[in-house]
């Protein structure tokens, strides 16, 4: 029997408010243990939590971006379950009434684009963390307890691995876009959970579904979702039954292996959280939120390929990174030239980047220094060439291209005479070559181009110097 794959995920975002969801505790990554706690986020009885501003700003953000319902009441509730790293016994989440639903999500897995729709958003805190990794001993560090995340929850309309990761890394560009978290798997910033399903092609119906957790990469959920896929499928073809439970992806290993047995939402007995109000979302804060809705990717690219008039190819590119695209943005800007402020940006900028295991927003380089390089080349000042040696000495830190042009004296030479000078001296000291050419051998043109620029050192303008030397050649 031929089998279809059904995904669904559910993916937590870290946003990156200053303090924590609930309490005024800084809500930075990395501090030594226990150092941004407070009552609060330590559930010490009494201790009474506030609902960030914030996190309802960038909830709503992330709402309109994806086409999702606002709802302009909605709960917070408690999600009941033990566990060490949760000191209050719950989790503050939302559950009957969350502040968004029924979005879409469009992706590109390599056949054009595909919408994948949106269940819910909604805001909930994070856990604290278990430390196994020093000694015998468990430890726990309470500084994410409370930091705010956004549970992003798909329907399952993905169906294959590729169409996952392609989902996942849109989302990482839409909350990156947003400028509400930095998105980074590595750091715990997106954490995905996979709900995979197998079905007979053609079936309408769900077959029984496995979710796997614990995967910290887009390569790893990928290979995630095909090592169970194909559990699944030899289950079946086996005639076997596939348990629901939730299962955890070993990377090491290149396997999942079963973590427990799924729970269900009454496991959890939810119920709204007495101690907070329901979350207001009026016409004035939807207003603002969608004033400040930045441009996004898509509008982007057709933007730049009509103003700039360089291909969609290259504004696809020049906008996957909200950061990269504002780089390219501002030299063009400082360098009047679309065309070639891409060429430079794809070309050059991102080689050095991808070298040097660089952020676009760690690059020492600024718009503005590669900008008047570019606008020297378009002036006729330096070469293309010349402008590649600047370029290098302009990372190490040499000052501006108009700068080192200056000290280091190269400008290009665009005066004939000089040129020409040059020019009959390379011929005079070629006799056989210049025979060669005159006897037909036009190919020696290069030979003689080469000459002259390898004697001025690169300066000089070629155009210039391929209108001397044919003249020469000719005579
Ligand atoms: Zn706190
Ligand atoms: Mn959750």
């Amino acid at each position: 029997m031929k089998y279809e794959l059904v995904v669904g995920l559910e993916v937590h975002c870290q946003l990156n408010t200053v303090s924590k969801a609930f309490c005024g505790c800084s809500a930075l990554f990395g501090k030594p243990a226990n150092t941004n706690v407070c009552p609060v986020c330590l559930a010490l009885p009494g201790a009474l939590p506030v609902l960030n501003r914030r996190v309802v700003e960038d909830a709503v953000k992330l709402g309109l971006a994806t086409g999702c319902t606002i709802a302009p009441h909605s709960v917070l509730a408690r999600k009941n379950y033990f566990y060490p790293d949760l000191p209050k016994g719950y989790q503050i989440s939302q559950f009957e009434e969350p502040i968004c639903s029924e979005g879409s999500i469009s992706i590109d897995a390599g056949e054009g684009a595909r919408e994948i729709r949106l269940i819910r958003i909604h805001i909930e805190e994070d856990a604290g963390k278990s430390i196994h990794d020093i000694g015998e001993e468990t430890y726990i560090d309470l500084n994410r307890s409370g930091v705010p995340l956004l549970e992003i929850v798909s329907y399952p309309d993905m169906r294959t691995p590729r169409e996952a990761s392609a989902y996942l890394q849109k989302v990482r560009q839409i909350v990156k876009y947003l400028g509400i978290s930095d998105g980074n798997m590595e750091e715990g910033s997106l954490r995905c959970d996979a709900n995979v399903s197998l079905r007979p092609v053609g079936a309408e119906e769900y077959g029984t579904r496995t979710e796997i957790k614990n995967m910290n990469s887009f390569k790893n959920v990928e290979k995630a979702i095909e090592y169970e896929v194909e559990r699944h499928r030899e289950i079946l073809e086996g005639g076997g039954v596939i348990v629901q439970e939730t299962r955890l992806w070993d990377a090491d290993k290149g396997e999942t292996r079963s973590m427990r047995g799924k729970e269900f939402a009454h496991d959890y007995r939810y119920f709204p959280d007495p101690d907070l109000v329901p979350v207001i979302v009026d016409q004035e804060m939807l207003d603002r939120m969608l004033s400040e809705l930045p441009e996004f990717p898509e509008a982007r690219a057709t933007r730049f390929a009509t103003e700039y008039g360089i291909p969609v190819y290259d504004a696809n590119v020049l906008t996957v990174e909200r950061e990269l695209a504002d780089y390219f943005e501002e030299t063009v800007r400082v360098s009047g030239d679309g065309k070639a402020s891409s060429n430079w940006v794809m070309g050059e900028v991102m080689r050095t980047l991808k070298e040097r295991y660089l952020d676009i927003a760690e690059f020492s380089l600024t718009p503005e220094r590669l900008g008047g390089l570019i606008r020297l080349i378009g002036g006729g000042v330096i070469s293309n060439t010349i402008a590649k040696e600047v370029f290098e000495l302009m990372l190490q830190g040499e000052g501006s291209a108009a700068d080192i042009v200056e000290r280091d004296g190269l400008a290009q030479v665009s005066d004939s005479g000089a040129i020409e000078k040059v020019i009959d001296a390379i011929l005079e000291a070629n006799p056989g070559q210049l025979a060669a050419y005159r006897g037909g051998k036009t190919k020696l043109l290069g030979f003689f181009v080469g000459q002259c620029m390898s004697q001025m050192k690169g300066k000089a303008n070629p155009q210039m110097v391929n209108e001397v030397l044919l003249k020469r050649l000719e005579a």
